[in-house]
């Protein structure tokens, strides 16, 4: 990752907001730090899929330059709803090619990418491609094309601030000149330690997981989060993607990517060194934390989040991963290893077993095999191009709409 600081502090004025995915979580803890500091940024356009009614009270808030909504029926909607409001005076667009114009828009400085999945690949590209500071949340999106979205970020000068917990942790913890191309820092690293909770299922037995329901699944002992991650989070292939994202973003071989169970969620991840140090960064469980860093880097400013209490906080503890009970982290490394399309695949099938999981089609442990067979079954070619990963996704996303709901998987 390259950093320009010079370049920040020329320009120390007020930055242009755009928030892909406003109405998500991410995206509404991105308006609640931003709200601190009204003359440093300033909401530039929002976005959402289908929400209508939030979008909606976020341009009565928030007053950006345009609202996007991704479903261009609702864009209609939202329109005709802002028409009473003559002070308004914010343009509707609709479409998924509008959330690439927002995210490419020149008066644009800062991308929030906080799109859950695929749907944010090609917006959150856009960003890259068009040299903003890229505040990145939206992991899906480096999963699937890595070496594509990091060729955008170098050749257009963006800057790629990661806005996952366990990455930003990371970022905090590297030296400061890490992946500048005269240093030679990368050296020094032996290891990147990525910590996760372990999911509501930590201690459940593998007996048990197949009756587990969607509420369940969704009850993270640790953090508020999306449907999505929420559910990644409990199969553990949310660890196994940010092996993935952690591989691209600091250009680490995987082996040197480890993965510690620490279920207070208090260490949110480490960097090992060749002298034996390991530096940590600690914080209380609040995505606020990392987004007030990307947005105010290399300040730091208030995100307003809760303090750490070390006098409450009764002990800090380690174990190791669950490879068997939690395929996903072996699926995640292996698609990782294979390259290509692989990871691409990784993440629609996850998708896919996923959707279908919220919408009772399919078992909670129905979801690895999905993703085990979609590995073995899809092959594509790959030939270094954001067409190939499209295809590729979209490819294996048909194959398993057809499966689901035979004879193998079904409730
Ligand atoms: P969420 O489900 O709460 O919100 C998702 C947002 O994406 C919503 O605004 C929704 O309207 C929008 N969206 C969904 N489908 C879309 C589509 N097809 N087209 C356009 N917009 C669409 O999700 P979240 O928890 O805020 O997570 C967002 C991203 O951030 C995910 O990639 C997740 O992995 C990552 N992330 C989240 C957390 C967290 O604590 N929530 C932590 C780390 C990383
Ligand atoms: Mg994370």
């Amino acid at each position: 990752m390259f950093f320009y600081i010079s370049e920040y502090f020329k320009s120390n004025i007020m930055k242009n907001v755009t928030i892909l995915g406003s109405t998500g979580t991410i995206g509404e803890n991105t308006l609640n730090v931003i709200a601190g500091f009204p003359s440093k940024f300033n909401v530039f356009a929002l976005t959402a899929n289908k929400s209508i009614e939030k979008l909606y009270r976020q341009v009565l808030d928030w007053r950006p330059r345009y609202a996007v909504l991704s479903c261009t029926n609702s864009a209609k909607i939202l329109s005709d709803k802002l028409k009473s409001h003559s002070a308004i005076k914010t343009e509707v667009i609709g479409g998924p090619e509008s959330l690439q114009f927002v995210a490419a828009h020149e008066e644009t400085d800062y991308v929030m990418a906080a799109i859950v999945g695929g749907a944010g690949l090609l917006s959150s590209m856009s960003a890259a491609r068009h040299g903003k500071r890229i505040l990145l949340a939206n992991k899906e999106s480096l999963v699937m094309s890595g070496e594509l979205f990091m060729n955008e970020v170098k050749n257009s000068g963006s800057q790629l601030l990661p806005i996952d917990s366990e990455h930003n942790a990371i970022f905090q913890c590297l030296p400061f000149d890490y992946g500048s191309p005269k240093s030679s820092s990368s050296a020094s690293i032996t290891k990147l330690i990525l910590t996760g909770s372990g999911g509501p299922f930590l201690n459940t037995s593998a007996e048990k997981l197949s009756d587990i329901s969607v509420e369940q699944a969704c009850n993270h002992p640790n953090w508020v989060m999306g449907q999505k991650i929420s559910i990644d989070s409990a199969t553990m292939m949310n660890k196994g993607l940010e092996i993935i994202e952690a591989c691209h973003l600091y250009d680490m071989p995987s082996e040197k990517v480890e993965v510690v169970i620490h279920p207070q969620s208090i260490i949110h991840s480490m960097v090992e060194y060749i002298d034996g140090s390991v530096l940590a960064q600690l914080g209380t469980p609040d995505m606020k934390i990392p987004i007030a860093y990307g947005l105010g880097w290399p300040e730091r400013i208030c995100s307003g989040a809760e303090f750490l209490d070390f006098y409450r906080m009764k002990s800090l503890t380690f174990e190791k991963p669950d490879y068997e009970k939690f395929k996903c982290l072996t699926y995640a490394r292996e698609a990782y290893r294979q390259g290509g399309v692989y990871p691409a695949i990784l993440n629609a099938s996850n998708e896919v077993a996923v959707e279908s999981f919220i919408e009772n089609k399919v078992k909670f442990t129905h979801i690895p095999e999905i993703i085990d067979c979609a590995l073995n079954s899809c092959s594509f070619e790959y030939d270094s191009t954001i067409n190939s990963i499209l295809r590729a996704d979209f490819e294996c996303r048909k194959y398993l709409k057809e499966q689901i709901g035979g004879k193998k998987w079904s409730i």
